[in-house]
This record gives structure tokens, sequence and C-alpha cells, in this order.
């Protein structure tokens, strides 16, 4: 029998988030363990819903979306992200500045797939969301990770951007609100990176989708915004602001100088019409959702789901011995430190997988977000703060007496 074997471009993307552990605790799960995941941002797994609006569209618009739309999308969501667009300050956005997709996911691939040769350079930071590294790898790129710094409250570290960008480096991804760190990045931040951007003639990626999902008052910039004349794909979407991961909404708006790009957009547009087009339905919420954009203001601040669990998490795991966290500022993840010589640790993956068969909690470790280093770990803070309490005392019973 002739083996069927993947192909060798799926050799080094890395196996992330959905790896091993995750089939760990699927196994666990299949012998009848209650697992508790806390290893995806899914909201709706922890009693959040759509608003009534955005099901309400729906369930109205289900009859009207059985055919294909534009490969772009529908114009009335298009019209609506040009609006919000515009209302965060990314102006003039035509029509053919707007793509909406089956999750930011699939547009990260299409954006990717459509720029990198084999050999470009891409810089992606480094804890990352892994999916862009993982895509960049896959369309033959070579991912440059820039450091963000944990003790500067995670933000990236410009001279390790400037250190690192080279002749052959074409993109800049920038995760603000930053998964797995909970970072909001300030202007000045933003100003800087965007600065190296500018003087190196890169394609910036900002990848914004948890930008309606900001705390104690912080204001999120948009990259495109404050460089109106750099080429920028602002990727954005409703999985996490909507509590809709399953709907599969997101879109991508191109702005800047597009003149310099057109060879670039016309790939774009050529790999969007090879998927016909995204979910019709998913793309009929849009309008309803971002005309009330901020539907989750009420979860996020003082007295609010996301806001209480967060304060709940920070203070339990900065209570156990050797963990320390920098407080999120947006998002709903927290990426703690482990005090790896207190407690021998030498695999963070074995860590996460112990804990695991332990206590029956999936987290993921640091280096599934490509950081280099075996001391983190990812707690989702989406369970309500009595559960989150209980994985916390549970933590701190596993390390009392864990050595590696
Ligand atoms: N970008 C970031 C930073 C994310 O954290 C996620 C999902 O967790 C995505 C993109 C993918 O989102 P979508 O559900 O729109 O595909």
């Amino acid at each position: 029998m002739t083996e069927i074997k993947k192909t060798c471009k799926l050799e080094n993307v890395g196996y992330d988030i959905r790896g091993p552990i995750a089939e760990e605790a699927a196994r666990m799960r299949a012998e009848g363990i209650d697992i508790i995941s806390l290893n995806t941002g899914n909201p709706a797994n922890f009693g959040f819903y759509a608003p009534k609006a955005v099901e309400d569209a729906l369930i109205a618009n289900i009859k009207g979306s059985e055919a294909y739309s534009d490969s772009a999308g529908i114009p009335e969501a298009i019209e609506a992200i040009r609006a919000y667009s515009a209302r965060k300050g990314i102006l003039e956005l035509s029509d053919r500045d707007i793509y909406t997709g089956n999750g930011v996911s699939e547009l990260i691939n299409i954006a990717l797939q459509a720029l990198i040769d084999n050999g470009d350079e891409i810089l992606i930071p480094t804890p990352d969301y892994p999916l862009w590294s993982s895509v960049a790898t896959l369309c033959g790129g070579k991912v440059i990770h820039y450091i963000c710094d944990e003790a500067n409250g995670w933000l990236p570290d410009t001279d390790d951007i400037k250190r690192k960008v080279g002749p052959r480096t074409k993109a800049i991804v920038i995760i603000n609100p930053n998964n797995p760190t909970g970072a909001l990045y300030p202007k000045d931040a933003l100003l800087d990176i965007l600065e190296i951007a500018r003087r190196n003639k890169l394609v910036v990626f900002s990848d914004e989708i948890y930008d309606r999902l900001v705390m104690d008052g912080g204001k999120h910039f948009a990259s495109a915004a404050l460089a109106p004349d750099l080429f920028t794909v602002t990727f954005n979407g409703l999985s996490k602001s909507h509590m809709v991961a399953g709907f599969r909404c997101g879109w991508m708006c191109l702005s800047g100088d597009r003149a310099r790009a057109a060879d670039y957009i016309e790939g774009i547009r050529m790999l969007a019409s090879m998927r016909l087009c995204a979910n019709v339905p998913a793309q009929s919420i849009i309008r309803a959702a971002l005309d009330d954009p901020w539907d989750a203001a009420p979860l996020l601040a003082p007295g609010g789901r996301i806001y209480e669990q967060r304060e709940c998490i920070f203070n339990a795991v900065a209570d156990i011995p050797g963990l320390s966290a920098v407080k999120p500022k947006a998002a709903f993840y927290l990426f703690p430190k482990i005090d790896v010589e207190k407690y021998h640790i030498l695999d963070d993956e074995r860590f996460v997988l112990d804990f695991l068969h332990e206590h029956h909690v999936l987290m993921t470790h640091g280096r599934g977000f490509n950081w280099p280093y075996a001391d983190h770990f990812r707690i989702v803070y989406l369970p309500v703060a009595e559960e989150l309490r209980r994985i916390a005392e549970k933590m701190r019973a596993f390390l009392r007496d864990y050595r590696q």
C-alpha cells in the first residue's frame, strides 16, 4: 500500500493551539472525562451570546441569502464596514478596498498567499497569534519574529524590529489589541513601528479583531488611520466582539498607497474570487452588528463579566508563588510567566499536559504562540469568575509539588 503523506509544504508550518495537547484533551473527553477548555477564544462556549439585533438580522436574512454574492461581499456589508472604518479614521475606502471573509482566518490566508513568494521575509510578533506564522510559512515565506517586551507591557521592541528588517522583508504584522498578551498599543508605539514600515516600504498587516474589547478607558488606534500614506491591510471581524465565532464573519480593508500595490491587489481579487464568496448569511449580520459596534461595552466596564473575570484571574495568578503576569488591557487572555527555576520547568508543553492530566483544564503553552522560551502559558479568561477562581486554586495546588 502506498502511504498517503502530507505535502512537504506543511513540514514547518507549526502545529500550534490545535496540536498534540488539544488532541490529548479530545482523547480524554472521549473517555468521558470532563475537560474545561481554556485554549481558544470562543465566547459562545462560556455563556456569551450574540446580541439580539445580530441574531434577528441573521434570521431575517436567511431567505435571500441562498445565492453566491459578489466575491468581495454584499453591498450592505461593504457599506457598513466602510462607515465603521471611517469612524476609526480609515478614510476614503472605495468598494474595491473592502473584502468580507469566512472569518479573519480566511482573509489572512488570502492576503499572505497573494503577497509572499518563496524566501520573502515577513516580520511577525512573538508571542504571536500563530496562524500568521503558519500561513506565512505555508506560502514559502520566512518568518522573522520580532520581540514584544514583557518588561515594557508587552509592547513591540522597535529596536528589535529595526535590527531584523532586511532587503527581503516585505511586510510587518501588527496584532493590536494583542492575542495572547492582551496588550493595547499606545499611539506613540504604533507610530514608531509605522515609521519603520515607511522607511523600509513594508506592507502593513494590522490585525485589529479585538479593537472593540478594550478596558480601563483605553483607546484603540487603527494603524491605517495613523499612517494613511502606507499601504495597509486592516483585519477585523465579529467572532469576538459579537460572540459569533462560529458564524465565520470577518473583513479586511486595503488603504494607503494602492497605486504602489496594484499588482498585489489584483492577486487578492483573484484569490477572493477563487473562493467565490464569504458565507452570505454571516455577511448579512454585519450591518446590524456595526450599527451598534460597542455592544460588548457593558461587559468591559467594572461590574461587567469580562472586566470582573480579568480582575479575578489576574489577582489570583499574581497570588500564586512563581507566577506573574502583565495585566491585560484588552481581549480576554492572560499570558502568565512561570518561574522556571523554582519549578524546574524545561518544557512548557509538558507543563500544560501535566496540568491537563491532573486537573482536566486545557490551556496553551507559550511556545504555541511562537514564544521562544518554555516559561509562559495562556489562559482564556472567558469562564465566570467563580470558575476562574477554582481553576487558579487547582493551579496553586498543582504547582505546590510540581517539578519536571
Ligand atoms: N486574529 C487574532 C489575533 C485572533 O486571536 C483570532 C482568533 O482567535 C483571529 C484572528 C481569527 O479570527 P476569526 O474567527 O475571524 O477567523
